[in-house]
């Protein structure tokens, strides 16, 4: 047999296009919630995948689901359904508020076709001035043009000008703010229930229930972008369940695979007839394998187990940080929802998150940031209790390191 391709780290600035800065180590195996370098040196993996391994590393029921379905069918093309899809998004409309799914393969994917149903449907009612889109400031929506002007990080999308049109951003968390910019012309308010790559910050319940009324006042569809914050990673099914506000539209991808690309934007019976037959697609959305492989993490991470095994482990999170916190004060804020944890880094480390991730790197745990002031835990919802206490232990040691 040929020998494989030698790669080292080095390879990346060679060969790729250099979108990414990635760690200077390469990672080859995981198991659970450990991963492993070319190296042989093992990691407790605090980031998984951004919010993405949400069973942590070839969780058995997932991988023997992917297996199974390899062997049968992986794709047709959207001219002939297949048994998964329909099994999944039977799935999400029991679990969920929706009663329609789309399937695409990714967030941003999921968040151009709420964006673009919005807009068809106030056109559809005849109103051609009701194409404006209400967003936050600090918002994350995905890179595609649309999605990243949706956005509110202007540092995304200023190189791409000129953006999509129509689209206004205001102060997320600032009711007020918002009232004076949602009016008739509004076709869609989009938001994130806790804003992940932006810092992650938490929506008031009363922002959102008031989004909700504006939204019904002036017949805009409320979109919650779930990318990051469903498929049970704050402790519930989605997060929307929490705040007790139903939106019309809810985008999910990330957690909905476990590493797998699928995405998938539910809605109702009715907003769904706007995307008829050809107004949109994708040509793997909904294939075969991503939607058994999402079919299988659907069903383990749905159960009271695992949602209140987050709830269990984000306690234990907070414990542990805090206790660093108490050592080394560099955290003014530790905040979040199950197991979307973020510390806010206090003014004399404003800007070191990334160096604090690199001393984690070397000290044995992966971590993530959120912008220059934020370090971030997204792990698997079902990390075992003893890598909770060794990678906080590794953390603490990068801690230390960072302080002294
Ligand atoms: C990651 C993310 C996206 C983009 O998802 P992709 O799969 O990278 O396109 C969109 N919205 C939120 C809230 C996210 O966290």
């Amino acid at each position: 047999m040929e020998q494989p391709i030698a790669v080292t780290r080095q390879s990346f600035d060679d060969w790729m296009v250099p979108v990414y800065a990635p760690a200077d180590f390469i990672l080859v195996r995981g198991e659970g919630s450990q991963v492993w370098d070319q190296q042989g040196k093992s990691y407790i993996d605090f980031a998984g995948g951004i919010a993405v391994n949400a069973l942590g590393h070839a969780h058995p029921v997932v991988t023997a689901a992917l297996v199974e379905q390899a062997g049968k069918l992986w794709h047709l093309g959207n001219g002939y359904t297949n048994e998964p899809v329909l099994r999944l998004a039977k799935l999400l409309i029991d679990a969920t508020f929706a009663e329609k799914v789309f399937f695409c393969n990714s967030g941003a994917e999921a968040n151009e076709a709420a964006l673009k149903l919005a807009r068809k449907r106030a056109l559809d009612n005849g109103n051609h001035s009701k194409n404006q889109i209400v967003a936050f400031n600090n918002a994350f929506h995905g890179r595609t043009l649309f999605t990243v002007s949706a956005g509110g990080q202007p540092k995304y999308s200023k190189d791409f000008a000129p953006l999509p049109g129509g689209i206004t951003h205001t102060p997320f968390n600032d009711l007020a703010a918002a009232a004076e910019v949602i009016n008739d012309n509004t076709c869609a308010v989009i938001v994130e229930p806790i804003q992940g790559e932006g810092g992650v910050l938490p929506a008031d319940a009363a922002f959102l229930q008031g989004l909700r009324e504006l939204c019904d006042r002036h017949d805009a569809l409320l979109i919650f972008d779930e990318v990051q914050t469903g498929m049970g990673r704050t402790g519930d099914l989605y997060a929307y369940m929490q705040y007790g506000v139903v939106p019309d539209v809810l985008t999910t991808a990330k957690a909905l695979g476990c590493g797998f690309p699928i995405g998938a934007m539910l809605t109702t019976d009715e907003l769904a007839k706007t995307l008829s037959v050809g107004t949109h697609g994708t040509t793997y959305g909904g294939n075969p394998l991503a939607t058994a492989v999402a079919g299988a993490v659907f069903s383990v991470i749905n159960t009271p187990e695992v949602l209140e095994g987050v709830k269990q482990r984000h306690q234990l999170f907070l414990d542990g940080l805090n206790k660093i916190n108490q050592q080394y004060p560099i955290f003014s804020e530790i905040r979040g929802g199950g197991l979307l944890i973020g510390c806010q880094l206090t003014k004399d480390y404003a800007g070191k998150a990334k160096q604090i991730t690199q001393l984690a790197n070397e000290e044995g745990v992966i971590a993530l940031i959120a912008g220059p002031d934020v370090v971030r835990f997204t792990p698997s919802l079902v990390i075992p209790e003893q890598d909770v206490k060794e990678g906080l232990a590794r953390f603490a040691r990068a801690v230390a390191r960072i302080c002294s």
